[in-house]
């Protein structure tokens, strides 16, 4: 493990002010960005980029997964829906930050899910993650409502079950727009109201399924 590399990749991420709380620091610090990444696909897990993580799919640049976990503002306690497990890195993430909660993941690609649980089954920190195989877009009405909603594919508008699945002071982030070119939601309930905040211009892969794209 490159802990110089690790640690300069969060110390950048924190002068440049995407990073801008301890525990986000400290959950990027612990969970290693190496560690979700295959060698031979890349093997420069700390710059600052989406890697490809093979079936055409990536993982995010670690600016953005900064971006994401603080406008999520998790709590210990946080029961948190995840679609799009890609490799498991934010799933790990999600997992440090809600390490008295719950996290319920959703992976539609059958050969990045196995890699994931793969991942994810040798990080010690992810304890208390769920995986799931199946279409994301409709989210996981079993376990709802959940205190957090991250999507980490791009949906063309923001699907009306991950809007019934959030829970009272809820916090969705979700990026919206077209196949190529998107805006990052954040959206907050508060006693059944909705309120939808544009965060950032934002490039994410596709989500595809019921409230996808085709
Ligand atoms: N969060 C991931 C990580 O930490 O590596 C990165 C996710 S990657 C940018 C987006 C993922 O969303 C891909 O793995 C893709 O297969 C998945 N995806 C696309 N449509 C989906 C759907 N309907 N439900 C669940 N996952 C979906």
């Amino acid at each position: 493990m490159d802990m110089t590399s690790l640690k300069e990749m969060v110390d950048t991420l924190s002068a440049e002010g995407y990073i801008h709380t301890e525990r986000v620091k400290e959950a990027m610090l612990s969970i290693d960005r190496r560690d979700f990444i295959d060698e031979l696909l890349s093997n420069e897990p700390y710059v600052d980029t989406p890697l490809y993580i093979g079936e055409g799919q990536t993982i995010s640049a670690p600016h953005m997964v900064a971006i994401m976990l603080e406008l999520s503002e998790i709590n210990e306690t946080s029961k948190i829906l995840e679609i799009g497990t890609g490799s498991g890195y934010n799933a790990a993430l999600l997992s440090f930050l809600a390490n008295r909660g719950a996290v319920f993941t959703i992976e539609t690609n059958r050969v990045i899910y196995n890699r994931a649980v793969l991942n994810l089954s040798k990080c010690k920190y992810a304890k208390n993650v769920v995986t799931l195989l199946g279409d994301g877009s409709q989210g996981y009405e079993k376990n709802s409502p959940y205190d957090r909603i991250v999507v980490t594919c791009a949906v063309p508008s923001v699907p009306e079950p991950l809007i019934n699945q959030l829970s009272d002071n809820g916090r969705m982030v979700i990026p919206v727009g077209s196949m190529d070119y998107q805006r990052l939601y954040l959206i907050e309930k508060n006693s059944n109201k909705i309120k939808k905040s544009i965060m950032a211009d934002v490039i994410f892969v596709p989500l595809i399924g019921k409230f996808g794209f085709k």
